[in-house]
């Protein structure tokens, strides 16, 4: 689950993590409101709150060669002028696609004097195991084209569990990234207290870029994105409680109502599995025999037939789609129920694209025989291969038919 710049930086400056002073605002007045109490302050800085990154460099829909989703404001009339522009409107960065995300909240912080920015990150690394650590002198930018042309720019510390963050790690970070004096002393501080938030709060991924020193030596989170194990927010109340529905695939998150593994992607042929191996296996067979899946969908042991209906809904709901394999193993479940309950989702949903179904298991030939005599146009298929040549095939000519 990720959360918004504003709410990462409430739960990080409870660690001792340093970030600028700074107000949540859900209107444009607030945010005026926001500027004010901020007297003290010489420089606003107003930016948009969407679970995305690149606002910076970003536009709104409705002003292509205007500003992006963070402005430098000199004075409160100027943060109006800011908010008004970014408030309900259309923010689209590298990062949200072309479609863009809607900005609803804003965030009014004080604008700071910087003197370098710099680049950090902490990840679960699960090939070690561990908390891993990654800073670079190129704050700010692509990070991904820094790993990729100037992987000696980057320097990593993996954190063991038994003794957690020391200081001779903590200072090893701020060595790569050439401070000291102060600016080292300030770091080695942010660096132990992210850790300690990062472990606390059960994040999966925390990334502050850029990290900055100030004028006065200070390192700080200029900006802060965090994500969260979902399976941990049992014991993350007020983490769950910053969740914002409005910034999710609406299909993900009924899915996740319905206790569905969904993740949409880009090709056209809807996948229904049971169980996450079965479901990689299908997906990389399809694109071996030259289609694209749409998604990632894992009903799960339990498969019922509500689920199984609810899960051809999202399915289909996704206007990409042109095709559905339905590959099920009848362990728990047995291939006649499945059946059945594909049956009725099937006649639920009107169902106007091909539909291919491999059974195998507990009573696949009761599930068989109930598809055929079903008066619905079903593909059955034998074996995983012969399903995804069958599903490519048959999502091609309904293409072609289109
Ligand atoms: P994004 O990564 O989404 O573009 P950032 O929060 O990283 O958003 O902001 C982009 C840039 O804006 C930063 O790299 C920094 O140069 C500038 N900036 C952001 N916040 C402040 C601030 N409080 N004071 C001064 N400059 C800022
Ligand atoms: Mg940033």
């Amino acid at each position: 689950m990720n959360i918004h710049e504003y709410q990462a930086k409430e739960l990080l400056e409870k660690y001792g993590v340093s970030v600028p002073k700074g107000i949540p605002a859900m209107s444009v007045e607030e945010a005026v409101k926001a500027a004010e109490t901020m007297a003290d302050s010489t420089l606003y800085v107003v930016k948009a709150q969407i679970h995305a990154g690149g606002r910076g460099a970003g536009h709104f829909k409705n002003d292509p060669n205007g500003k992006g989703g963070v402005r430098l404001c000199k004075t409160v009339d100027e943060v109006r002028e800011a908010a008004t522009a970014m408030m309900g409107n259309t923010l689209v960065t590298i990062q949200t696609g072309a479609e863009g995300k809607d900005v609803q909240r804003l965030y009014v912080t004080d604008g700071v004097d910087i003197d370098k920015e710099y680049y950090c990150s902490v990840v679960l690394d699960r090939n070690t195991s561990r908390v891993s650590f990654m800073v670079s002198t190129e704050g700010g930018m692509d990070i991904e084209e820094v790993a990729e042309n100037h992987p000696e720019k980057i320097t990593h510390a993996s954190i063991d569990p038994v003794t957690g963050m020391m200081p001779h790690h903590a200072r090893t970070l701020a060595f790569a990234l050439g401070l000291d004096g102060a600016a080292m002393k300030s770091a080695v501080k942010f660096f132990m207290s992210l850790y300690k938030a990062f472990v606390e709060l059960d994040a999966a991924i925390v990334e502050i870029n850029p990290l900055i020193v100030t004028d006065k030596n200070e390192v700080m989170a200029l900006d802060a994105k965090m994500n969260f194990d979902e399976n941990a927010l049992f014991r993350q109340k007020a983490v769950a409680e910053m969740r914002d529905e409005s910034e999710e695939d609406e299909n993900e998150r009924e899915a996740t109502n319905w206790g569905l593994s969904y993740v949409s992607m880009d090709g056209n042929i809807g996948c229904m599995v049971n169980g996450a191996g079965l479901a990689m296996a299908t997906m990389d067979i399809i694109k071996l025999y030259g289609g694209e899946p749409a998604n990632f969908l894992d009903v799960g042991g339990g498969a019922t037939a509500e689920r199984v209906t609810a899960a051809f809904k999202i399915i289909l709901s996704d206007k990409n789609v042109q095709g559905i394999l339905v590959n099920i193993f009848g362990g728990i479940m047995k291939c006649d129920v499945i059946a059945e309950g594909v049956i009725a989702a099937a006649k639920e949903v009107d169902l106007s694209v091909p539909l291919v179904v491999r059974l195998e298991g507990t009573n696949v030939e009761q599930g068989k025989k109930l598809m055929a005599e079903s008066g619905l146009p079903i593909i059955s298929a034998d074996d995983l291969e012969d399903a995804a040549k069958k599903v490519v095939e048959a999502t091609q000519d309904a293409q072609k038919a289109a």
